[in-house]
């Protein structure tokens, strides 16, 4: 080929294509029509490879960071337990990753009836590796043992997000939403009977509601048919002891919904 033909071919922006095809299959094969450059420069079929091009390589919807986001997610999606299991403890997909000392699934049944989420892991379960095993932990599992039932039995507890927010600070907005899928993947598998949203972390981050946690209490929402109940943090009880009384209220209401779900016995 002559330098003028190349040269053609460069103005076009055809060697581009050339380049994006080779780094767009890498990432999404199946998108991707296999014959582009062939159908629209059949001059490039007998090049022996592709002339070498400046230019930066050009932007398309599928190596934009959306695009990446959703092939991302579609991957959390498809896991096993062991495979997130795994991605958590190796994720870096938001800030958090930063200072944690590891990051912390979850604890319990993993055919649990009830589904408890916090807000993201403190200081001594980041240690530890395991959710809620400092003081609110230990007022979580005296409220589940007025229930009768105990972390690991039916039981499965969860957070929000999988990393410690530095200075046990909120999670942000972003975080929350890098790491959703994450809870959403752990929800599919555990199949819970009954989620019990431990504050308002928790509730933006599973039904993307910023009301007044007060105003959510004791109504029956639902996440992908699974009934959803709001309470407060156990947290927060502990610097408002008086509130415990409304937690209890709340408890008993998702037991209710729980129990509902019974299977009646046959008359026969
Ligand atoms: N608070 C939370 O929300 N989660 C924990 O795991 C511990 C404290
Ligand atoms: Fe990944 Fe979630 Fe940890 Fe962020 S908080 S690094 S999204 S596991």
């Amino acid at each position: 080929m002559s330098l003028s033909r190349e040269q053609m071919l460069v103005e076009m922006g055809i060697s581009p294509i050339w380049k994006l095809r080779e780094t767009v299959q890498a990432e999404e094969p199946a998108e991707l029509p296999a014959e582009v450059p062939i159908e629209t420069a059949p001059a490039v079929e007998t090049r022996p490879s592709p002339p070498p091009v400046e230019k930066p390589a050009l932007q398309t919807p599928a190596s934009s960071p959306a695009v990446a986001l959703q092939a991302a997610n579609a991957a959390v999606d498809a896991m096993n337990w062991p495979e997130l299991t795994r991605a958590v403890a190796e994720c870096r997909a938001c800030p958090l990753c930063q200072q944690r000392k590891q990051a912390v699934l979850g604890v319990g049944d993993l055919n649990p009836d009830w589904l408890f989420i916090g807000e993201g892991p403190g200081a001594d379960e980041d240690v530890q590796g395991e959710p809620f095993v400092g003081q609110a932990g230990k007022l979580l599992d005296n409220m589940l043992a007025a229930l009768n039932i105990a972390r690991g039995n039916k039981v499965y507890i969860g957070n929000a997000v999988k990393c410690r927010p530095p200075g046990n600070r909120t999670p942000e907005a972003a975080e929350m939403a890098a790491c959703r899928p994450y809870l959403e993947r752990q929800i599919a598998l555990l199949k819970p009977k009954i989620i019990v949203l431990l504050g308002k972390a928790a509730v933006h981050s599973l039904l993307h509601d910023d009301k007044a946690l007060g105003t959510m209490r004791g109504k029956r929402f639902e996440y992908a048919g699974i009934p959803v109940v709001v309470t407060y943090h156990p947290a927060y009880l502990l610097r408002n002891l008086p509130e415990k009384a409304k937690a209890w209220e709340d408890l008993l209401f998702a037991r209710r919904l729980l129990r509902d779900q019974a299977v009646p016995e046959l008359p026969f």
